[in-house]
C-alpha cells in the first residue's frame, strides 16, 4: 500500500524558492572581481535566477545539457547555482587553479555548451577557448562597462548583466523527476584522467537536509555563514544549498582569500560560521596572531578536505574561542560522509580528551552508513585497533563516474549492499568515530606494517616553528619504505632534524619515528589546496635516508 502523501519531486529550484518566500529581506553579501562590497538579498537574487533561466533558453541550452563555470564565491555564481539546475541543465564547476590543458580534457569530456567566467579567469579562458570545442558561448560574469578590451578575443563573448537584465523575470521553475542531473563536478584526478560526479537534485537536496543538521553544519537563520571552501569544489560542501533552505545570511569572499581580507569580512558582516580546508586557515591564523586580532562573532568553524592539524583546532579553540568541526568527506561523497560532534558522554572529557577525539574525522551523519574492511573485504567490527579501506554508502554517494556506465566502481559484501571504495585507510572506534590514518596511495610500509603519516604530520605540525610538514615513504634496502618528513619553516623560525626528531620521542611507537627530515620552501599543494605528495615522493625518490 502506498503513502498517501504528495508526490512533490526534491528539486533544486525548491531551495530558491523557499528563501524568496519565507526568507526574501535575508541578506547575501559578496566581494566581487571588480573590487566593491556588493548586497542582494534572496528575493533579489531568486528573481536574477529566473532571468538567468529565461536567458539560458534563450541561448538554447537544452534540458541536461553542461554549462559550465569558473568563477569564485559571489552571488553570480549562486545565480548560476539555481537558473542552471532550476532550468533542468547541468551546472558544472571547473576548478580554476588546474591546469588548462585539465580544463580542456574536462570541458570536452563534459561537453560544455555555455561557460560562464569572472574576469579574473580571462586569461584562462583565453587559452581554452580555441580548444573547448563544444562550448557555443562565453559568458564573462560582469557588465559592460567592467569588460577589459582584451576580452575582444574570445569568441561569442556575452557579457552576464546584458544577458540577465535583457531576459524576463517571469519564469515558472519546470518540475521534472528528482534524479534528474543538478551537478557535475570533476575529482582532481592525482591518478589518471579525472573523473566526474554527477550529482542529482534529489542527492543535492538530500544533502543539504543533513548538512543543517546540529551535528553536521548546525545552520540556522540566525547564523552569518562565509564559505571559504570554493563553489567550484564540491558546491562549497553544499552551503549555498543548506544556506538558501536554512535564511541563512550568505557572505562571499570573492577573489580575496588573503588573511586580512577574510578576516575584515568577517568581522564587518558578523560571520558566526566558516568552512574551508586546513591550507586557509594557515594564512588566517597568521595574520590575525601577527596583528593581535581576534574574532567577534564566529563561533564555529568546519575544517576537513584534508586532516585538521590539532594544534589548529587547539589555536582555535584556546585562543580564540571558536570552535572547530572536523568533518570528512569527498567529491564522490557530495562532499559530506562524516562530522567529529561530541556525544553526551563526552562532556565529562577533560580538555586533553576533547582535543584528542577531535582528530578523528567524526561519525557519520544520517544517509551515509560507512565500515572499514581488512584486505579480504571482511568488516573490521567497530573498536578494533586495526585499520582498514573505509567503505561508504548512501543516497548522496556516487553510483558511477560520468560516461562511465560500462565501469563499476562499487564493491558488493556478502549482503549484496553495494559500497563506494574511498581509498582511505581508517580505523572506527567503539563510538562509531572514524580516524583516518591515511589515503592508501601514501600509506608507508615498513617491513609489512602501516605507518600512518596524518599522525606524524599532526606532530610535526604542532611543532612552533613548523609551517607545514608532509609526512612521505621513501625507499629503505631493509625496512622496504621509511618515514621521511618534509618540512616549510614559519618565516623567522628555526628549528633543526634533531630537534624536530626529539619533538617526538614519548608521542609515537619507536618504529614510527621518521628516519629523517628535509627542510623545504614549499610543499606543492593541488588544485583543492592539498599537499600532493604523489609530487614530493616523485621529488624524494632517490633520497638516500641515513642507514645508521
Ligand atoms: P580529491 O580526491 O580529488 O583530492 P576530494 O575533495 O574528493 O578531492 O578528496 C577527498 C579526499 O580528501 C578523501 O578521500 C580524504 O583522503 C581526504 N580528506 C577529506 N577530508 C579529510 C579529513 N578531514 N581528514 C583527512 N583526509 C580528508
Amino acid at each position: 500500500m502506498n503513502g498517501q502523501m504528495m508526490q512533490m519531486p526534491l528539486l533544486i529550484s525548491s531551495l530558491i524558492v523557499h528563501a524568496e518566500r519565507h526568507h526574501g529581506e535575508q541578506e547575501i553579501v559578496s566581494r566581487r572581481v571588480e573590487g566593491d562590497l556588493h548586497r542582494t538579498t534572496y528575493r533579489e537574487l531568486a528573481a536574477r535566477s529566473r532571468r538567468l533561466a529565461n536567458a539560458l533558453a534563450a541561448l538554447g541550452v537544452q534540458a541536461g545539457e553542461r554549462v559550465a563555470t569558473l568563477a569564485w564565491n559571489g552571488y553570480r555564481h549562486m545565480e548560476l547555482y539555481f537558473g542552471v539546475s532550476g532550468s533542468g541543465a547541468v551546472l558544472h564547476t571547473l576548478n580554476p587553479r588546474l591546469h588548462p590543458e585539465q580544463l580542456v580534457y574536462i570541458a570536452n569530456h563534459a561537453e560544455d555548451a555555455v561557460l560562464f567566467f569572472d574576469l579574473t579567469f580571462l586569461p584562462l579562458v583565453a587559452a581554452v577557448a580555441g580548444h573547448a570545442k563544444s562550448v557555443r558561448h562565453w559568458v564573462a560574469m560582469t557588465d559592460r562597462a567592467h569588460l577589459p578590451a582584451d576580452a575582444a578575443k574570445i569568441p561569442n563573448l556575452l557579457v552576464y548583466e546584458e544577458i540577465v537584465e535583457a531576459a524576463s523575470e517571469r519564469y515558472v521553475w519546470p518540475s521534472f523527476d528528482e534524479n534528474t542531473a543538478c551537478g557535475l563536478c570533476y575529482t582532481s584526478g592525482t591518478t589518471g584522467n579525472p573523473k566526474g560526479v554527477l550529482y542529482s537534485h534529489r542527492s543535492n537536496v538530500l544533502h543539504a537536509y543533513a548538512a543543517a543538521l546540529p551535528d553536521a553544519l548546525d545552520c540556522s537563520a540566525r547564523d552569518v555563514i562565509l564559505p571559504v571552501v570554493p563553489m567550484f569544489h564540491v558546491n562549497a560542501w553544499g552551503l549555498p544549498y543548506v544556506a538558501a533552505m536554512t535564511g541563512s545570511k550568505l557572505v562571499f569572499p570573492g577573489p580575496a582569500l588573503d588573511g586580512k581580507s577574510l578576516h575584515d569580512l568577517f568581522e564587518s558582516e558578523k560571520v558566526t560560521v566558516s568552512a574551508g580546508v586546513p591550507t586557509v586557515w594557515q594564512g588566517l591564523l597568521a595574520y590575525v596572531e601577527a596583528n593581535k586580532l581576534g574574532f567577534t562573532t564566529m563561533r564555529r568553524t568546519v575544517i576537513g578536505g584534508s586532516a585538521c592539524p590539532p594544534a589548529m583546532a587547539r589555536v582555535f579553540g584556546e585562543k580564540y574561542d571558536v570552535h572547530v568541526l572536523h568533518a570528512w568527506g569527498m567529491t564522490e561523497t557530495s562532499p559530506l560522509g562524516t562530522t567529529c560532534a561530541f556525544k553526551s558522554q563526552h562532556a565529562s572529557l577533560d580538555k586533553e580528551g576533547r582535543y584528542a577525539l577531535m582528530t578523528k574525522q567524526g561519525r557519520a551523519i544520517y544517509g551515509v552508513d560507512m565500515k572499514v574492511v581488512d584486505a579480504d573485504g571482511h568488516e573490521l567490527p567497530f573498536g578494533s585497533e586495526q585499520s582498514g579501506e573505509l567503505l561508504v554508502r548512501g543516497p548522496w554517494v556516487l553510483q558511477r563516474y560520468f560516461k562511465e556506465e560500462a565501469a563499476n566502481p562499487l564493491v558488493t559484501d556478502a549482503a549484496g549492499h553495494q559500497w563506494f571504495p574511498t581509498g582511505d585507510v581508517a580505523t572506527i572506534d567503539a563510538d562509531g568515530y572514524m580516524h583516518i590514518t591515511d589515503r592508501s596511495k601514501d600509506v608507508i610500509k615498513s617491513g609489512g606494517e602501516w605507518i600512518g603519516s596524518i599522525d606524524l604530520e599532526n606532530i610535526a605540525m604542532a611543532h612552533p616553528a613548523v609551517a607545514m610538514a608532509a609526512c612521505i615513504a621513501a625507499a629503505h634496502p631493509k625496512w622496504d619504505e621509511r618515514p621521511l618528513l618534509v618540512v616549510v619553516k614559519k618565516p623567522g623560525a628555526e628549528v633543526t632534524r634533531e630537534e624536530l626528531l626529539a619533538f617526538y620521542e614519548g608521542k609515537v611507537a619507536k618504529f614510527w619515528l621518521p628516519d629523517d627530515v628535509v627542510f623545504v620552501d614549499a610543499i606543492p599543494l593541488g588544485a583543492t589546496g592539498k599537499m600532493q605528495k604523489n609530487k614530493l615522493r616523485e621529488q624524494f625518490r632517490d633520497y638516500k635516508l641515513p642507514t645508521a
